[in-house]
């Protein structure tokens, strides 16, 4: 299967194509079907794509996969804009093929299922985050860790199906299609939009606070109030814990108590972040660029832990180990969450009322909320309302 599109603006809708002299060719090299020996049926999608490096977003017709025995086609009803969708639009990590129709904060009604699925019904309404498949054999899938699978988790855009090399695109779009596993149950009585958030920004919070124990008793804070940070914010909150927002924005007080901190700490006030010396048990640092991280590790209780969600790269400037040694402190890492435990965190949300802070947007508002989104300005998650996709197409 071959695409052809214009690398530099947005597309005409119904001809995928612009009048330009830069044309990329895009060749999805799929696998044919080992039993038909043909290529894999496929239906015909609508999306909002990026054509290359930060250009902006447009309306965009792709090809999915027609559904497998055990797979759930969804039709999305509402899809988060997460950070990731901008760094990797952006091309910061280095790492991206275009056209890219980013979103990995799914949540839509099923509107079939293959004749193998069991867990779920048409008519019910599911949930797809960042991974959509694994090998399921390895050790860290055994553990439930399919996050972190040894050959490779098959991500929700960004990515090929392992198993028939189709280009794998994400929820700025109509419809998914998913192997049932990877498909999260939604509660009833979770507001959908405010749902949605919970299945990357609520999941990459949960997993970290649970892991290393937040809880009563324990002194957490988190840097960065955005998307994930005010998720970070409700949970640890509502695990028992004492709670501290680190952030570089002045006027974010109030909203951060209302959304669960005790104690709020601009991180540009030098003798504030002095006088939190050995306080925190843990904290989650969700800032998306490089910063100083020695501020925080110093603000670590003994065996305290500072767990990057964030920014992926080398620290600078660099980390004096002095302070960990000195204080059995730990600088950690954690990427998403399991299948498992996202479910756990979406039946948590249920009994708790838990739900994100969001402000749904149309499609067409989705360049907007990024350049937003770069100036920290953004309550809490941005949520598009893909029933108005066809408006724009
Ligand atoms: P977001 O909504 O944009 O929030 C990021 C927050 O970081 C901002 O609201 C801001 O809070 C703070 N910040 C500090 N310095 C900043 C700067 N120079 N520019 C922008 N913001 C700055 O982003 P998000 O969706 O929560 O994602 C945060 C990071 O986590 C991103 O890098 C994303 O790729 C990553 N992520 C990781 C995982 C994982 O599995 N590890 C999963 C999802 C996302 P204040 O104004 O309060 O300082
Ligand atoms: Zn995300």
């Amino acid at each position: 299967m071959t695409t052809t599109t214009d690398a530099t603006t947005g597309f005409n809708p119904t001809s995928n194509e612009h009048p330009s002299t830069m044309t990329t060719t895009i060749d999805a090299t799929t696998r044919l079907d080992a039993t038909t020996n043909e290529h894999p049926a496929t239906m015909s999608v609508l999306g909002y794509a990026s054509p290359g490096v930060k250009a902006p977003l447009g309306p965009f017709r792709f090809d999915r996969r027609e559904s497998r025995p055990d797979d759930v086609v969804i039709d999305i009803l509402y899809c988060g804009i997460c950070h990731s969708d901008v760094h990797h639009v952006r091309g910061d990590w280095g790492t991206d093929t275009y056209p890219m129709v980013p979103g990995h904060e799914i949540v839509g009604r099923v509107t079939s299922v293959g004749k193998d699925v069991t867990r779920f019904k048409v008519g019910e309404h599911a949930g797809v985050g960042c991974l959509v498949d694994s090998c399921g054999h390895c050790a860290a899938c055994k553990r439930g860790m399919e996050q972190s699978c040894e050959r490779g988790a098959t991500l929700t855009y960004n990515d090929v199906d392992r198993h028939d090399g189709m280009r794998m695109f994400g929820g700025y779009s109509e419809r998914i299609v998913v192997t049932e596993k990877f498909a999260l149950k939604i509660p009833d009585g979770i507001d959908l939009a405010g749902a949605a958030p919970l299945l990357c920004a609520g999941i990459t919070t949960w997993s970290p606070l649970r892991h290393w124990h937040a809880g009563e008793g324990s002194n957490v804070a988190v840097v960065g109030l955005g998307g994930l940070g005010h998720m970070a914010l409700k949970f640890a909150r509502a695990l028992g814990s004492h709670v501290t927002l680190l952030t570089h924005s002045p006027g974010k007080e109030d909203d951060a108590r209302r959304l669960g901190a005790h104690d709020v700490v601009l991180t540009g006030d030098a003798k504030q972040m002095a006088a939190l010396a050995g306080r925190f048990d843990l904290i989650i640092d969700t800032v998306p660029y490089v910063h100083d991280l020695n501020p925080y590790v110093n603000s670590l209780a003994l065996d305290g832990t500072l767990v990057i969600v964030g920014f992926l790269g080398k620290t600078e400037p660099p980390l004096n180990t002095a302070p960990l040694v000195m204080g059995r402190k730990s600088v950690a890492g954690s990427n998403i969450g399991g299948l498992a435990e996202t479910q756990e965190m979406l039946d948590f949300c249920a009994a708790h009322g838990i739900a994100s802070d969001v402000e749904v947007i149309p499609m067409r508002g989705v360049n907007d909320a990024y350049e937003r989104m770069l100036k920290s300005d953004v309550k809490y998650r941005f949520v598009i309302d893909l029933a108005t996709l066809d408006d724009d197409a």
